[in-house]
């Protein structure tokens, strides 16, 4: 073990430093995915433990300043989870010749951290995967793209960017790092468990949490390019279960990076609770982003893009009041730890969400059912008829 399980976040620090990789990543029953130092091979040297962001500090910053800001290009922002920001950015880190590293859908439904070097391939690390996006060998990669003029970019969430950071040990003058805010992360192992039920194998192009043209958030599935089925986020039980915060990591619960203190270059997210008198307020269902820059490197990619996004400064009050994120973690509730203990007794994702969600389950058959509704609807009548 290198930190507590409880307050591991899986950032992978500890398995890239290690200099004789004798740290596995293993998932446990949940999917949760926890470093596993192979006796055999380790020497003690104690650098796992040494850069581990929990076990050591992390440099957490207040922002300069907080804007509302969109991308101006119309395919960016349809894409993209909300106003395209972090795309936008990467894509002129990368007509500048550098190099971009973030999440993406690959094989079997797996999702990781990739390393994007062209704009053609901009659109795997685009739009939300609302669940942990492994790192596996990304923050050596980074290292060995810093020791270049190049710029890199890299984009994740707080802890992830933590880790990124104690893995290094230095400042680099061309690393920019932007964090997304983050109320949690599920274990692939969930998701895998739907896309099985769903499509009885894993073979997918990727799932879409926030395609634009599903209003409200839906969770569509992408197969060779089509949608092969979509749902909206209150029926899904996948979505439904991240938004009511049951299914992410223990650590997401007590989550230090939770706060208006940040440990990037810049933080984005949804302007959530953007106030009636901004110039974005009655386009805000088309994607509005937060950006707080935190340091001088964020306030320069906000330069960069100055010329194809529309922005306004607003008071960074009104974001932290908007954003439950930008304040505290999650609370784990009684039913976090009820689905968690019926997945260990059933082993399925479906089951356990029958269970233990019965009222929204039946509440959503109800709903898709028109002949049931129908029924409803005349005992209704009846019932006022007779009041009547
Ligand atoms: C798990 C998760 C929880 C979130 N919770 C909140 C929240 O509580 N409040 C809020 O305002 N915003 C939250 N967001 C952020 C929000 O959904 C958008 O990702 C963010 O606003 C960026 O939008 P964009 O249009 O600029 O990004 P896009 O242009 O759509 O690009 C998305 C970027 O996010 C990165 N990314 C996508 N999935 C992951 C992942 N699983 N792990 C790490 N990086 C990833 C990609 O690499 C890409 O750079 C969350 C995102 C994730 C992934
Ligand atoms: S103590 Fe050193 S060798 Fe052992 S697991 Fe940690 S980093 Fe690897
Ligand atoms: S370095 Fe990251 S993955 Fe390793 S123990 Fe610490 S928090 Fe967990
Ligand atoms: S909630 Fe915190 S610990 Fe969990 S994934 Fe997000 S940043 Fe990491």
């Amino acid at each position: 073990m290198v930190c507590e399980n409880d307050k591991c976040t899986g950032c992978f620090a500890c398995y890239n430093i290690c200099p004789k990789n004798a740290i596995e990543m293993k998932e446990d029953e949940h999917g949760y995915i926890y470093p596993h130092i192979i006796e055999s091979k380790c020497i003690n040297c104690g650098l796992c433990k040494k850069i581990c962001p929990v076990l050591n500090k992390v440099e957490l910053k207040r922002p300069i300043k907080c804007l509302a800001i969109r991308t101006l290009e119309q395919n960016i922002l349809s894409k993209s989870s909300s106003g395209g920001i972090a795309t936008i950015i990467s894509k002129k880190v990368l007509e500048n010749s550098g190099i971009v590293y973030g999440a993406a859908f690959l094989n079997n439904c797996e999702v990781s951290h990739i390393r994007v070097d062209n704009i053609e391939d901009l659109i795997k690390i685009q739009g939300s995967k609302y669940v942990h996006s492994y790192i596996k060998d990304t923050y050596k990669n980074v290292k060995n793209d810093l020791t270049t003029a190049k710029k890199v970019l890299f984009v994740g969430t707080p802890c992830q960017v933590a880790g990124l950071k104690r893995y290094l040990m230095k400042d680099y003058e061309n690393l920019y790092t932007i964090d997304i805010i983050c109320h949690g992360v599920p274990s692939q192992k969930f998701l895998k468990d739907e896309i099985l039920r769903i499509n009885k194998n894993l073979n997918i192009d990727r799932v879409n949490f926030r395609d634009k043209k599903y209003n409200p958030f839906h969770f569509s599935v992408v197969k060779n390019g089509n949608d092969i089925f979509f749902e909206s986020w209150s029926k899904s039980p996948y979505f439904y279960t991240f938004m009511k915060s049951f299914t992410y990591r223990d650590n997401c619960y007590i989550c230090r990076y939770a706060s208006i203190e940040r440990c990037s270059d810049m933080t984005i997210g949804d302007f959530w609770g953007i106030s009636k008198e901004s110039k974005f307020y009655n386009t805000r269902s088309k994607g509005i982003s937060v950006a707080l820059p935190i340091t001088e490197k964020g306030i320069e990619m906000l330069e960069l893009i100055s010329d194809c996004t529309e922005f306004e400064e607003r008071d960074i009050n009104e974001a932290v009041a908007g954003n439950d994120q930008l304040r505290d973690s999650c609370k784990k509730s009684i039913k976090e730890h009820e689905f968690k203990n019926s997945y260990l007794k059933t082993n399925s994702f479906y089951k356990s969400y029958k269970k233990v969600f019965k009222k929204n389950y039946y509440k959503q058959i109800v709903k898709s059912n028109k002949f049931v509704l129908k029924i409803l609807d005349i005992k209704k009548e009846l019932k006022n008829g007779k009041k009547k």
